[in-house]
């Protein structure tokens, strides 16, 4: 099947916007992308057109706690207590109900312009012990929720075994995280039926060295994606000093696990020994602003990560709103601010961190607009309120555009949002606040 749809205007990467844009579709796949073309009897796309956003860093329960957890009374407040109300919404969440949170999620990423998204996924297991009688009946949720939501699904499967840096076993909630040990992670996880399937270690904290090398080994044998949170707290960093004598980059790299295929999620606390070696090992580095601006994380070193070669991708995390844009801007913002001058990041390379470089460290062939990749492409209304008067798009788009200005998605040369509608969950408020009342109540 050969579609055409016409960009008004396209980014093709770099620096470069395109007029009249006439895109090509065969059989999911871009077959040719020409400037200067009339529209003729092509799909119009208004504004700017870019690649399929990748949301690269994707926990989609979390997004049950969306303005649940800002008390400022709660003077204590900080990850580890937020971590608490996480759990509680976890210890509710089954199969069914998994499943009906995530596609509505999916959809609003879908609503979002992200075509693409990577679920580190933990919730293997019943709260209330034992196994489903498929042991990856959660992961399979959300497989189901994403084909639905019209997103493409890296499903992470994360391997979780204990609650601190020293080995003490999981507790309470975590005891569903848990497979055991990385054996029976490794059974597992090589049953998941998914899109594309990649590994995660959870942390240095639920991961021992030895199962962090096992891990690694099984995702490089199949080539398949590895994400881990790395040093996203001080305290555990401290933890990992204590115990292991380094840093967590630094067991890291002991264990195997760093490299091209590998990608650090929030990367903040660092040293700068654990830059170098993220960087000239050329592990990606997934930003996740919004969320640890909001868990009071820190401010990673994205500038000195890039400089040394870590490609930078993005992610939404916890959900405390869903906007790669607002990801985008916020990695330079927020470098603007901790040290006191401007520009260490350009537009175009905030777009490709949100594109090309999350595609990549999700396997996906996408987040280029040239032959050959997958058609995912996102149309940017460049008349709104926001973006009126606009000189440079790149720039507008990633400085001030919202998720809201996002009108059309297209996936694999199908639309999946017109005119700002998802097209197969028209209602997806509805379902995102029924879904949620249901485990919150
Ligand atoms: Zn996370």
């Amino acid at each position: 099947v050969t579609t055409g749809w016409h960009a008004e205007r396209a980014w093709l990467g770099g620096e470069a916007v395109c007029r009249d844009v006439l895109i090509t579709v065969r059989d999911g796949r871009i077959a040719a992308v020409e400037e200067g073309v009339p529209a003729g009897d092509a799909y119009r796309l208004p504004g700017l057109v870019v690649p399929g956003l990748a949301n690269a860093h994707s926990h989609a329960f979390h997004r049950a706690l969306r303005g649940r957890a800002q008390d400022p009374r709660d003077s204590a407040g900080d990850f580890w207590t937020w971590r608490a109300q996480m759990y509680a919404v976890a210890e509710r969440l089954d199969p069914d109900s998994y499943r009906e949170l995530a596609t509505a999620v999916y959809a609003e990423m879908a609503l979002a312009g992200i075509t693409a998204v990577g679920e580190f996924h933990y919730l293997h297991h019943p709260a209330a012990g034992g196994r489903y009688d498929d042991p990856n009946a959660m992961g399979h949720a959300l497989v189901d929720a994403a084909a639905v939501a019209g997103v493409r699904l890296t499903l992470l499967d994360t391997c979780y075994l204990t609650a601190d840096v020293d080995g003490t076993p999981p507790a309470g909630p975590q005891l569903r995280f848990s497979d055991g040990d990385a054996a029976a992670w490794a059974q597992r996880a090589s049953e998941v039926d998914a899109p594309v399937v990649g590994a995660a270690i959870h942390s240095v904290r639920a991961v021992p060295p030895d199962a962090m090398r096992e891990v690694a080994e099984w995702a490089a044998s199949r080539r398949a994606p590895l994400h881990l949170h790395l040093s996203e707290q001080r305290r555990e960093n401290e933890r990992c000093r204590e115990v292991h004598g380094r840093t967590p980059t630094e067991l890291c790299a002991d264990q195997g696990v760093l490299g091209p295929r590998t990608t650090a999620v929030h990367a903040t606390h660092l040293t700068p020994d654990d830059v170098r070696i993220l960087g000239t090992t050329g592990t990606g580095a997934c930003f996740c602003p919004t969320t640890e601006r909001e868990l009071a994380d820190g401010i990673g070193p994205a500038g000195a990560l890039v400089g040394y070669g870590s490609p930078l991708s993005l992610g939404t995390d916890s959900h405390a709103m869903i906007d790669l844009f607002e990801e985008a801007r916020a990695v330079e913002l927020n470098e603007r601010l901790a040290t006191g001058a401007r520009g260490h990041h350009s537009a175009d390379a905030l777009l490709t961190a949100a594109t090309a470089h999350g595609a990549a460290a999700l396997g996906w062939d996408a987040g280029v607009l040239a032959p050959g990749r997958l058609a995912d492409f996102v149309a940017v209304d460049t008349d709104s309120v926001r973006m009126a008067g606009i000189d440079d798009p790149v720039a507008a788009v990633v400085f001030a555009a919202t998720a809201a200005d996002v009108t059309t998605v297209v996936l694999g040369g199908h639309l999946v949002v017109e005119d700002g509608i998802h097209l197969a969950i028209p209602d997806t408020a509805e379902m995102l606040a029924a879904t949620i009342a249901t485990l919150t109540r």
